[in-house]
């Protein structure tokens, strides 16, 4: 059967003359996704729709594929059919048979955007809701709450039917809003703010730092099987791995415990800065949530954003944990963050961290570093893996 997937993409819509810029993006998003996953299918756009057309048995895993996309608001699951009662019911039948699709209610919904047909939508939804009724679909009629939405749609080029619809990820198309460079650790946060960049657009380019032999190289390996996550979205992805141990073993030798954490991180921004600007980022990202850890108060926070030349972007900054989490599972990156693995951070965590750090006194407590020639060191010493 040949089936098609109505894709709607709401929110590009809003974006006036952008409006064929993001379209693009995103026809050339789903295209990738498509091939990727080695699916023969072929995609056709009309008015604010987009139309993917798959010959197979079973929509198998497409319709939830095309719904992880960014910027894909609803996939519907159905069929082209002509543009008459007859066909539109018939073909849905064949559609609910084929899809093993059993509702216990239903209802139509109809939409014209071909004004030259000549039904009027609540017509033509009762015309093939009575002809679905007569024609197998013994079930009843239920305009408040079906279990089932039977859609049809009469278009300029087509007609269809569809019985099942996903929600998509909603969202921007990756890759309209330019480039930034996540700091990505091992941890559940920072894959999920890479992931909602990317869902408002933006290209992202991973930078994790490796504090071997501090962290063992299983967290290296951990790392790269989370940026394979984010790689799903976008056209390419480059993660750059830093050597960290020459900063963490300075840290070690010239700074005040308490200060460890922060100076740390005032480090990790300004090598990952460097290589944004290389790499053509605008902006960095972090997983930081306000008050999650001791390090996250708007103190250090501050502390932190000190040092940097560029905007920090912080997009997990107001989330509750729990709403992490359960986006971190919807994108597949729980299961591995959950891993269990030494974080450099958490081998350098003192028993008492500064938690209101003061700026002046954050400065002071790297004096005792070469801060130039750290950075300098670190930023020689990156390895490439490219997805
Ligand atoms: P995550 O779950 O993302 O590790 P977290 O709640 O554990 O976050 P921290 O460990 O305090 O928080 O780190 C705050 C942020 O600093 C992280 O979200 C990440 O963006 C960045 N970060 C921390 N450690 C590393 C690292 N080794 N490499 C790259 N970025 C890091
Ligand atoms: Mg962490």
């Amino acid at each position: 059967m040949e089936f098609v997937y109505i894709i709607r993409f709401g929110e590009i819509w809003i974006k006036g003359k952008n409006r064929r810029f993001f379209e693009k993006a995103l026809e050339q998003n789903i295209r990738r996704t498509l091939k990727r996953a080695g699916r023969n299918a072929r995609l056709e756009s009309e008015r604010g729709r987009l139309y993917v057309l798959e010959s197979s048995e079973t929509p198998g895993e497409t319709p939830a594929l095309l719904s992880r996309i960014p910027g894909i608001v609803s996939v519907a699951v159905g069929v082209r059919c002509e543009k008459s009662v007859k066909s539109l019911a018939e073909n849905g039948l064949a559609l609910m048979q084929t899809m093993g699709v059993v509702p216990v209610s239903f209802k139509v919904e109809s939409k014209r955007a071909d004004k030259t047909f000549p039904i009027p939508s609540p017509q033509l939804s009762r015309e093939v809701a009575e002809y679905l009724l007569t024609h197998g679909l013994d079930v009843p009629v239920d305009v408040h709450h079906p279990e089932m939405v039977f859609g049809v749609e009469i278009q300029q080029q087509g007609a269809y039917a569809f019985c099942r619809t996903l929600r998509g990820a909603g969202g921007l198309p990756t890759g309209v809003s330019g480039k930034v460079a996540v700091l990505l650790s091992g941890g559940i946060d920072s894959p999920v703010a890479g992931y909602r960049m990317q869902k408002r657009g933006a290209t992202v380019e991973p930078v994790y730092f490796h504090g071997f032999p501090f962290t063992s190289d299983m967290v290296k390996d951990k790392v790269a099987r989370l940026a394979e996550k984010l790689a799903f979205y976008q056209e390419s992805m480059t993660l750059h791995i830093v050597n960290f141990t020459p900063v963490l073993t300075a840290l070690k030798q010239h700074c005040p415990e308490r200060f460890t954490i922060i100076v740390m991180r005032r480090f990790m921004i300004r090598i990952a800065a460097e290589i944004a600007k290389k790499s053509g980022c605008r902006a960095l990202v972090t997983g930081d949530n306000l008050g999650q850890v001791a390090s996250q108060t708007l103190d250090n926070l501050e502390c932190v954003t000190d040092v940097s030349p560029m905007m920090i972007l912080r997009p997990l900054l107001s989330f509750d944990k729990f709403d992490i989490i359960e986006q971190a599972r919807k994108i597949g990156t729980y299961e591995i963050s959950i891993e269990p693995h030494e974080d450099c951070c958490a081998l350098f965590v003192p028993k008492f961290p500064e938690i209101y750090g003061k700026l002046e006194e954050a400065r002071g407590a790297e004096t005792e570093m070469d801060i130039d020639g750290l950075v300098a060191e670190c930023t020689a010493m990156v390895e490439q893996v490219n997805f």
